[in-house]
């Protein structure tokens, strides 16, 4: 039978489960997505930043140039669902403690093909006017969106819904079920589902169903916080990162601050959220007051290339994996790529998928 009329099951509603069945589903396929939350984006993906960018990255890497491409792919979705803009704003400033390592920034993303422009004082003022300490300069890229990540995995998944695909919200899938090495069904905690292709977009859950099959993805868990402010009327218009705060504001008028967090950590999330609402007030003329709505560690599936695992598994036939870090960024783009692998069997241009199981570099 062709894979088009076989049933999916796609495991997992973060953005790359959303973005593989927003792809995937039409009328010549058989999406089913089970989510153990009872929402799109409960895990990891509800406390993201939600910055479209490849600044994080390092020039030259193999992670930095997918990045670019996923970046660049991001207009193309746009296209495709406008909603998205209603709940997005572009453009991020970005700067360091000096003026010359600000510009070392703009240098490196400009030899990586980026379209980045120096702004000055009165430029930055003109594009902040409530920012109170304004560097000599900064890093303007108009091409970065800030995008709020639980309305996109919605609207994928809502799409998705439309064009056919079946969603199960509170299952939690307990194993999947394999013979002879291939994928025959996953168990929930309603039943058996048989399906020979399992999509696991299970973000952390991915790591602890794969080990049950044998298999040892080498995910990292790396944790951060995001803190979320309500505040009554906008002063922030871009994504701001500075030295002291990577901060931007929806289009709600809610505050977002990224921040890292590590185990060993004093001081809880809520003692570093209310201090972060000192150093708002100290960045920013703000005109209604702020309050912290709240303080979230979320767990970001990392591996140690900087590469996110989207293919079939070597070792079982019939299972795909997807997922990865910085998961906003990429999944859109890579679950376009990954939809003609499993569909059609076209080889993408993707990265290779390997595990501690097979070493060797393993092409999708
Ligand atoms: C503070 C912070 C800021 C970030 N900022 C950005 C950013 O600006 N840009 C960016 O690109 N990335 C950012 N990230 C990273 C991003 O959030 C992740 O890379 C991405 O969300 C991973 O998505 P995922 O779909 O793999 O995982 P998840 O969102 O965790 O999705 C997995 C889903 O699977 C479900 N699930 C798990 N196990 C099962 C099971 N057994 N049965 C059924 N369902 C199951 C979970 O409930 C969850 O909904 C940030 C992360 C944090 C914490």
């Amino acid at each position: 039978m062709p894979l088009q009329k076989r049933r999916i099951v796609i495991i997992g509603a973060g953005i790359f489960g959303t973005a593989m069945a927003y792809h995937m589903a039409s009328p010549q396929t058989n999406i089913v997505l089970i989510e153990s939350g009872s929402a799109p984006a409960c895990g990891v993906t509800g406390r993201a930043f939600g910055w479209i960018n490849t600044v994080h990255g390092r020039p030259g890497s193999e992670s930095h140039a997918l990045w670019q491409k996923a970046v660049r792919d991001y207009p193309a979705l746009i296209q495709d669902l406008p909603e998205i803009r209603s709940f997005s704003r572009g453009g991020s400033l970005l700067w360091h403690a000096s003026t010359q390592e600000t510009e070392h920034l703009l240098t490196t993303r400009r030899d990586a093909g980026e379209t980045v422009e120096l702004v000055d004082r009165a430029a930055i003022s003109r594009l902040e006017p409530h920012l109170r300490h304004i560097p000599e300069t900064a890093v303007f890229s108009a091409d970065d969106i800030a995008i709020d990540p639980i309305r996109l995995a919605t609207t994928l998944l809502s799409t998705a819904r439309r064009r056919g695909a079946t969603v199960r919200f509170d299952e939690t899938v307990s194993s999947i079920e394999t013979a002879n090495g291939h994928v025959t069904g996953v168990q929930t905690s309603t039943g058996l589902i048989e399906t020979d292709c399992v999509v696991l977009a299970a973000g952390r859950g991915t790591d602890v169903l794969a080990k049950q099959l044998g298999i040892d993805l080498g995910m990292i868990l790396s944790p951060a916080l995001l803190l979320r402010y309500a505040c009554q009327q906008p002063f922030i218009r871009h994504i701001l990162d500075g030295p002291r705060v990577e901060v931007r504001q929806s289009l709600d008028n809610t505050v977002f601050i990224a921040e890292s967090w590590h185990a060993d950590m004093e001081e809880p999330p809520s003692l570093i959220g209310a201090r972060f609402l000192s150093v708002l007030v100290d960045e920013f003329d703000i005109p209604s007051p702020l309050s912290l709505i709240r303080a979230e560690i979320g767990h970001r599936p990392t591996f140690h290339d900087n590469l996110p695992r989207i293919g079939f598994v070597p070792e079982v036939e019939g299972l795909y994996l997807a997922t990865g870090h910085p998961g906003l960024i990429l999944a859109p783009y890579l679950a376009r790529l990954a939809t003609r692998d499993i569909l059609h069997g076209d080889m993408p241009d993707v990265p290779n998928v390997t595990t501690n199981n097979d070493p060797l570099p393993h092409k999708i």
